[in-house]
């Protein structure tokens, strides 16, 4: 169990349970496109910023695709591997998941205290993302976002976005129980946006535009291996705090063995179609960041996974 009752939570936290489908941020230009803004967010489970008139292309090329694989187009999008699940039906906001916001809280401020003092200890200024809480359905600066999206980051309005549900799916669907498990989930969203402020998601977006679906899928499973990585080097940030507890980095550890697209999917899809890397590279790249503890050696991009 990790240590967190009674710590300070985040000031960034936007908790919008309970607004179902109204949303709550007004929906910021979305427009009658969900797509709109060139959108599409950086999942758990990759995304894209930018618009313009070559991003909206591309975006259609992407529902084309998706739509000939029998695939979801957002999920494609947002670069969702968990496939389309369950329940538009409302959760029930109780106890145990303002619980569990609160434990969200204070992992994300964690998150801002680490990245805080990295970005600090380089001479620059960490601006950490709001977390979006949601239940049912919100509005995103990368189109709406419901319980079937998964967790996920938006770089156009950089915020994360997570339905407390997803949780529930994390736990019994992909089996992976575990607070720090849950964790690492907002640690890897938070690494999406770490890779937004040193330019790695900008570049991405930029030539992915460019490239084949298959060559953007791998450089996609590049960015989502270094988002695991940061993940780990957080990990190991909290554990050095005194935060952690035995069997804590093993909850993650599975988790990522678990969301790996091989295992989530079976081996039914070919590896060219992998957009997160597999259980072995997940897993191997979260220790990678739990033992280095240092972001440096965090280099997918461009070196060997
Ligand atoms: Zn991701």
């Amino acid at each position: 169990m990790v240590k967190w009752q009674g710590r300070q939570g985040s000031s960034n936290i936007e908790d919008r349970r309970g607004q179902g489908s109204s949303g709550g941020s007004g929906g910021g230009g979305l427009g009658s496109n969900p797509f709109g803004q060139g959108g599409g967010g950086f999942r758990l489970p990759s995304g894209r910023s930018g618009g313009g008139l070559g991003g909206l292309a591309i975006i259609i090329v992407f529902i084309i695709i998706a739509l000939a694989f029998g695939i979801n187009p957002m999920s494609i999008l947002t670069g969702d591997t968990s496939g389309p699940t369950t329940s538009s039906v409302l959760p029930p906001q109780n106890a145990s998941e303002d619980e569990l916001a609160q434990f969200v809280s204070v992992m994300v401020k964690d998150t801002e205290d680490y990245w805080g003092e990295y970005f600090s200890a380089q001479g620059q200024t960490y601006a950490p993302p709001k977390v979006v809480l949601f239940s049912g359905q919100t509005s995103s600066g990368c189109g709406t976002a419901d319980t079937a999206s998964g967790p996920f980051y938006c770089p156009n309005d950089r915020k994360v976005y997570i339905d407390l549900g997803f949780y529930d799916q994390l736990r019994q669907q992909f089996g992976a129980p575990g607070d720090f498990a849950q964790a690492y989930v907002i640690a890897h969203e938070v690494g999406h946006h770490v890779q937004n402020l040193i330019g790695v998601l900008p570049e991405f977006n930029r030539k992915r535009q460019t490239m084949t679906q298959d060559q953007a899928n791998a450089y996609s499973v590049r960015v989502e291996l270094q988002a695991d990585c940061f993940a780990g080097v957080w990990g190991k940030g909290e554990f050095e705090k005194g935060f952690l507890e035995s069997g804590d980095v093993a909850e993650a550890i599975n988790a990522a063995n678990q969301i790996g697209d091989d295992t989530l999917t079976n081996n039914t899809i070919s590896p060219r179609q992998y957009t997160h890397g597999t259980s072995e590279q997940r897993m191997k790249w979260f220790q990678q960041g739990y033992t280095t503890g240092d972001p440096d050696k965090c280099d997918t991009i461009n070196g060997p996974i």
